[in-house]
């Protein structure tokens, strides 16, 4: 890896890498779909400085003032992160304020990146965790394909029958997601209404929110973690999906038999 990266970053980077390369492998990042952040303000002591480009944040977040977040760039492709992770990241300063935003790119040679479009929403989860006293670090958006095609049926826009049929077709999706997913209505990509629904689903205790037709965020200690907690809900998803397919009566765990997995892995 080129000397121009800061060392304390260089396993977080490493990180980004492999989850974004995984995501890619997954099918869940197309184009340059998907985003992730990471508070590295431990990591990092010196304030920005060269060249940096900032903004004003649409909502004040004193929660986060003066922290750092290492961000994917806007239009980086995850299938491209594995070979060089260091050319389509920012560094991301709040301001002293918690009212405004400064970002650089992390090499000379790559100036001119701006963060993922969804970083106001990424920075909203981060001042909600901070302010919860959460041990999550880390933020991911991606697209799941089959929690993105399971939200599409009409049964799943009742939460609770999502999460129901997700735990019980896989009983270990409740042992590692045991909160299962929140479920956000259909709204406009990037919007504010989009930040705020997913912002109050993370304040009422929700790791994994599922965007309905669209794709999951969640937040985690680690870019790792929050690759799993999507992974092990999808991978679930997935057998519903072809059990449906499948045409035969279905059956899965039944009631008592998911009570039991809740009385022992419950919130
Ligand atoms: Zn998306």
């Amino acid at each position: 890896m080129p000397g121009t990266i800061p060392r304390p970053l260089e396993p977080i980077l490493r990180e980004f890498a492999d989850v974004a390369g995984c995501l890619w492998d997954l099918g869940w990042a197309e184009a340059s779909a998907g985003n992730i952040s990471a508070d590295v303000t431990s990591l990092i002591k010196v304030p920005l400085t060269r060249g940096r480009t900032g903004q004003e944040l649409p909502v004040p977040l004193p929660a986060i003032a003066g922290r750092r977040y290492l961000v994917t760039a806007t239009g980086s492709r995850f299938r491209d992160f594995r070979s060089s992770p260091e050319d389509k990241v920012c560094l991301v300063e709040v301001s002293a304020g918690g009212n405004r935003i400064s970002w650089n790119s992390l090499v000379f040679t790559a100036r001119g990146l701006n963060p993922t479009s969804e970083l106001p929403s990424h920075l909203e989860i981060h001042a909600i965790l901070r302010a919860l006293g959460s041990a999550s670090r880390a933020v991911l958006h991606t697209h799941p394909t089959h929690l993105a095609t399971i939200s599409h049926l009409r049964r799943c826009a009742d939460p609770d029958e999502l999460n129901r049929l997700l735990w019980m077709t896989h009983p270990e999706a409740k042992i590692f997601a045991p909160r299962g997913a929140a479920l956000v209505p259909y709204l406009l990509p990037g919007s504010n209404e989009l930040g705020a629904a997913t912002a109050r689903a993370v304040r009422n205790g929700a790791d994994t929110i599922l965007w309905r037709y669209h794709g999951c965020i969640a937040h985690a200690p680690d870019p790792s973690t929050a690759l799993d907690r999507i992974h092990v809900l999808d991978k679930a998803a997935k057998m519903v999906l072809m059990c449906l397919a499948a045409g035969e009566p279905w059956e899965g765990l039944d009631a008592a038999e998911l009570a039991e997995l809740f009385a022992k892995f419950g919130k």
